[in-house]
């Protein structure tokens, strides 16, 4: 058996760990001169949108033997809509620093892999299929998997954010629904530290989007959070991603050919979520390489997670102003915030089936 794997991002180095843990070698390809060689920016792990696991940096160290240490855990989420706020309390989830930072989620991924990656090697699956028998590819990016197998886009998603300054509570986030500035899309600002934040706005890529002034609008996302969070916040650098695709592969492998993280279709539609899944979906592609487990099988979860929140995404999408603000208030009741907090509900399963007539399956 002589494996490769596409991609030393968080899918690529987690299979090659999980991998490693059942003795088989494995070559890692990656085309930047080190992981993580990207802008630095605050990712969040929501426990809520990874029913029924509800501590993912638990699970991944007990059940798979991957040890991650975020920056920062999550106890408070802030909602802004236009005109209305409310918060969500608990324990809700953990934040990663990800990019060019010492303790990112993908350097913390190296320091548990004893191989060694083969740095600036920007190779294709067909440079690399005729020597391996078994080639993973997660490169992060669904056109390298369009180039093997249909890959249903469910959109292209504008990304606009910045590293801001100011005065910060590492244990809160903030989002803001508010179709002025991110329409059909959301924004939000993640603690690095108690003095730096991301603040990123997402919005797709739909025909009536694209026509709207992508700065323009960034301009208000940045007023915006300024105000709710009343500070002046001092933006020390910038970043602009265009035409991120999210999406769903019909096959899981073909053959030897294993898709996994972003290339399987591991980012969930509704909130843009993809750490945890696209972890998963290494791990599962390694064990079914190593005999312990059939790849299909193991991802069906995820299939179905991914079909549950873009069904959710469809019904958020129909919102305008007015019913996101009514979507907000109704959470600011103890009862709303149970339920959504709740481990043994899934509810972000029941409000996408409620808001969406028509839900699919996986
Ligand atoms: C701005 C932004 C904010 C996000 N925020 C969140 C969040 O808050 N929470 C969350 O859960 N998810 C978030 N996501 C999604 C999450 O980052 C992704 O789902 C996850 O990183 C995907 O992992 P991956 O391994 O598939 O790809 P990546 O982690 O991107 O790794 C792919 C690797 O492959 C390498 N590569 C590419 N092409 C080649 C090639 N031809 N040869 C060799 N190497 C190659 C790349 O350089 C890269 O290192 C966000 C994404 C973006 C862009």
């Amino acid at each position: 058996m002589k494996i490769a794997i596409i991609g030393a991002g968080l899918a690529g180095l987690s299979c090659a760990i999980t991998l490693e843990k059942h003795g088989l070698e494995v070559d890692v390809f990656e085309k930047r001169g080190m992981s993580g060689d990207r802008f630095m920016n605050a990712e969040a792990m929501f426990s809520m949108t990874q029913h029924p696991v509800t501590d993912g940096v638990k699970f991944l160290s007990e059940t798979y033997g991957i040890h991650l240490k975020p920056s920062s855990s999550i106890q408070r989420l802030q909602n802004y809509s236009k005109n209305e706020k409310s918060q969500l309390d608990g324990q809700l989830g953990f934040i990663f620093m990800r990019g060019k930072h010492p303790e990112s989620l993908e350097s913390q991924l190296v320091s548990q892999w004893k191989g060694q990656i083969q740095y600036r090697q920007d190779v294709s699956y067909d440079d690399i299929a005729k020597e391996y028998t078994h080639v993973v590819i997660a490169t992060g990016d669904a056109r390298d998997t369009k180039k093997l197998q249909p890959y249903d886009v469910a959109f292209k998603a504008t990304f606009r954010g910045a590293v801001v300054e100011g005065d910060f509570d590492q244990t809160e986030a903030h989002a803001f629904f508010n179709n002025d500035f991110a329409p059909k899309g959301m924004a939000y600002l993640l603690p690095h530290s108690d003095s730096k934040a991301s603040l990123v706005l997402v919005y797709p890529q739909y025909h009536e989007n694209e026509r709207l002034d992508k700065e323009e609008l960034w301009e208000m996302c940045y007023q915006e959070c300024c105000r709710r969070l009343d500070q002046d916040l001092k933006i020390i650098s910038n970043f602009s991603l265009k035409d991120y695709m999210i999406g769903k592969a019909e096959h899981s492998r073909i053959g030897n050919t294993f898709f996994i993280g972003n290339c399987w279709g591991a980012i969930t539609p509704a909130f843009g979520f993809g750490q945890f899944e696209s972890m998963l979906t290494g791990i599962y592609a390694a064990e079914d390489i190593a005999g312990k487990g059939d790849y299909e099988e193991l991802t069906k979860h995820l299939s179905q997670g991914y079909h549950d929140s873009l069904t959710l995404r469809r019904g958020l999408e129909k919102l305008d102003n007015q019913k996101l603000d009514l979507l907000t208030k109704s959470i600011s009741n103890k009862f709303a915030e149970e339920l959504i907090t709740s481990k043994n509900i899934n509810l972000f399963k029941i409000i996408g089936r409620a808001l969406h007539p028509f839900s699919r399956k996986a």
